[in-house]
């Protein structure tokens, strides 16, 4: 560990892990993200259709997520690329909601859509790209509603931290942390998953931490390895990108598992998830022991 981040909380005492607030969880309609449960959240990268994410979300709901995933608004890297359906899409996520019994989670680029992707969605998520959007995310303390904060690009730890602060100070203290892949040189994945984050940050904030393996990997070979790596390593859950037919997505094909891919993946997980779980069911004795946590 860093010795870097003693003293170095009160930028972000909000989020900062104390004796009186060891770990936050976050509630989601029954769930408890950061409780115990390894929640997964899968789904496409973008709402393309009502065919295409009721598909997709019948089929992640029977293989075990909680969650659905969807983007209405899309912040692409070239303005000619798909720029997502808009309300369009939020309406389509409710069908598939209601069809399915799955929770939520879309992004929301500007402070000016929060109040309207709010009213769809059950976790607003803060893209990579708008970890530091100061406007967003104050007016995401306003919001009602649970916020997963992705850790920019070139974003240290620490500036992940600030930015949940940012929105804890703005009044809402619902916060989940997701490591989604940081940029470095390394050119054989999309991004470099820094799997260490997850231990940091959990040391560190009280806030739970999830992994997005897809957006770090960039190929769907490497998404069900990477998963099991953030399941041992003591992840709250997974956001993992799913399509019915990846060849055809309008954008993340390369990166989305198939449906048959995310199934076998879930059960591949399985005995890692309950290998993560028994540390936690002995965690009062730990505390007994010696106050580790
Ligand atoms: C996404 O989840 O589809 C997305 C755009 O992710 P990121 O902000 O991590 O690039
Ligand atoms: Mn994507």
């Amino acid at each position: 560990m860093n010795p870097r981040w003693n003293g170095q909380f009160s930028c972000f005492d909000l989020v900062a892990k104390t004796e009186q607030n060891r770990r936050s969880i976050v509630a989601v309609r029954d769930l408890e993200i950061g409780g115990g449960e390894f929640v997964v959240m899968a789904g496409p990268c973008a709402v393309e259709s009502e065919a295409q994410l009721l598909q997709t979300a019948d089929a992640v709901a029977a293989a075990g997520a909680r969650i659905l995933r969807g983007g209405a608004y899309k912040p692409r890297s070239s303005p000619y690329a798909f720029q997502g359906l808009g309300v369009e899409g939020l309406k389509i996520l409710r069908k598939a909601s209601h069809a399915t019994g799955l929770a939520i989670i879309t992004e929301v680029m500007s402070e000016e859509d929060v109040d309207l992707v709010a009213e769809y969605a059950d976790i607003m998520q803060v893209g990579t790209r708008s970890m530091e959007n100061y406007a967003l995310l104050e007016a995401l303390g306003g919001c009602g509603r649970p916020v997963l904060l992705k850790r920019g690009l070139t974003a240290t730890l620490e500036e992940l931290l600030r930015s949940a602060q940012v929105i804890a100070m703005a009044g809402n203290p619902q916060i989940i942390l997701c490591e989604r892949g940081i940029r470095t040189f390394e050119t054989a994945t999309r991004n470099t998953l820094d799997i260490a984050a997850v231990p940091v940050l959990k040391t560190v904030s009280h806030l739970p931490v999830i992994v997005d393996p897809s957006h770090a990997a960039g190929v769907r070979s490497l998404v069900p390895v990477l998963s099991r790596a953030a399941t041992v390593v003591g992840a709250d859950g997974l956001l993992v990108e799913v399509h019915p037919a990846p060849e055809k997505a309008m954008s993340d094909g390369n990166q989305s598992l198939t449906l048959g891919e995310f199934r076998s993946m879930m059960a591949d997980l399985q005995p890692y998830i309950e290998l993560q779980q028994e540390p936690r069911q002995l965690h009062p004795q730990l505390l007994v022991a010696g106050g580790a946590d």
